[in-house]
């Protein structure tokens, strides 16, 4: 495999950005290789390889690269103009949909990005119950915004800064961690009067996958109702991937705020917060807490999500990404049986994950895998036509472009590894 111009494009961008990257995790060492574009399952590179893809942009293409329908969509609005600064038909249209799949969403508000939504959604929850301290689970990521990078997941624990710089001690006191799938340590909830809200990902995707023990996630909604607490549940990731009405639909479980990312923009920037009426009545301009974005609810991004949950609502997405995700574990699972180690691998409707070591329960058991093992085994797959997200700490996406035949292509792949 040739990496010439990418190498080179590499050199020159890490002294024009941070990193050479617009985003941590894109920093694959010792360079990434540089898209040239994209198709359905496959990616290609400036030097000409193609890879199957399940990165997938970090999860928001779940109909795969280039869905010509959402494609279509996008082209008609870029017609009408793309960007308008008033409220538009679609927007309605849109909302009523996610309230209509979200039971717990009542009323919502699109924004840009997740990171936004959960900051909004994590302000709300203090101005609305008049608390000033937030309760996050170790490992989780909920964007870059200074509440929540504590023992952040994703390209903060990859690149080991789970604690960023730069945010004032006095700010961060009122960010408090309990472990996932710990329901001991949710005690804090009846102890500390000062609780807005816990937040977390119903399934955490940031600190490699980890998957809520039975019955945790309902219990976490007993605990926080007895103790007054407002429970979010950060579906940027779950959130029209585990089923259209995210791991609340799948899990049965209704929090009072949700936020919703990724997918919800069908591979445009976006990010949704919504929950119970009368919390979000307190967002501007109903209430008092006070959120605004210029490029919100854009027209190009609501027609791209929308067409993108309407082919989820008509098609039979999930069953096939289903049952290509479990063709790739099982695959998966007989290469580790045959060769012998402790490896193991773990998967969620279209989500999974190879571990260096044993399947984590939460972030401290995920801060035991070998990383440095997961790099070898990210590089050697990279040769042989496959890119995976490069971290222990990332998931892998399949999407409905994903192909019986990538899926042999991938398990031969595999078999061409040596470890
Ligand atoms: C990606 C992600 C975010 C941040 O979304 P951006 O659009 O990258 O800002 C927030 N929460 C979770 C769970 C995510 O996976």
């Amino acid at each position: 495999m040739k990496l010439e111009k990418s190498e080179e494009l590499y050199k020159e961008a890490i002294n024009l950005m941070p990193g050479g990257v617009s985003s941590p995790v894109r920093a694959i060492k010792p360079f990434p290789f540089y898209t040239a574009y994209a198709k359905g399952s496959k990616i290609v590179d400036v030097d000409g390889n193609e890879y199957i893809d399940y990165c997938m942009a970090y999860g928001p293409l779940i109909l795969g690269h280039g869905s010509e329908v959402v494609k279509k969509a996008i082209a008609e609005q870029i017609e009408k103009g793309w960007l308008y600064g008033t409220p538009i038909e679609l927007e309605v249209e849109y909302a009523k949909l996610i309230t209509k799949l979200y039971k717990s969403i009542d009323m919502l508000r699109f924004v840009n990005t997740g990171s936004e939504a959960t900051m909004a959604a994590l302000r709300v929850a203090r101005g609305y119950t008049k608390k000033d301290k937030i309760v996050k689970v170790e490992g989780s990521f909920h964007g870059a915004h200074d509440s929540v990078l504590v023992k952040a997941g994703s390209g903060a624990t990859t690149h080991g800064i789970p604690n960023s710089a730069g945010i004032p001690k006095e700010f961060v006191k009122n960010t408090l961690q309990v472990p996932y799938n710990d329901l001991e340590a949710l005690s804090i909830l009846e102890k500390d009067e000062d609780i807005a809200t816990l937040i977390l990902e119903p399934v955490m995707g940031n600190s490699a996958l980890i998957l809520p023990e039975e019955d945790y996630l309902k219990e976490v909604r007993k605990i926080t109702e007895e103790n007054d607490v407002l429970l979010i549940f950060d579906e940027v990731i779950t959130g029209f991937r585990l089923a259209l009405g995210g791991a609340q639909e799948y899990y049965n479980v209704k929090p009072d705020l949700t936020t919703l990312g990724k997918i919800a923009g069908g591979g445009l920037p976006i990010g949704i917060f919504g929950g119970k009426k009368e919390i979000m009545e307190r967002v501007a301009p109903s209430g008092d807490v006070y959120q605004a974005g210029t490029f919100s609810g854009n027209p190009l991004t609501l027609v791209a999500g929308y067409t993108t949950v309407r082919f989820l609502m008509e098609n039979d997405v999930y069953s096939k990404i289903n049952k290509t995700t479990e063709k790739i574990v099982e695959g998966i699972k007989d290469w580790i049986e045959d060769s012998n180690r402790e490896w193991e691998v773990g998967s969620i409707a279209s989500m999974f994950c190879m571990y260096f070591g044993k399947k984590p329960k939460n972030y401290n058991d995920a801060l035991k895998l070998d990383k440095d093992k997961f790099i070898e085994f990210f590089w050697a797959m990279l040769n042989n036509g496959v890119f995976l997200p490069p971290s222990q700490y990332e998931t892998c996406f399949v999407s409905y472009a994903h192909e019986k035949e990538d899926v042999e292509k991938t398990l031969e792949a595999l078999k061409c590894v040596e470890l």
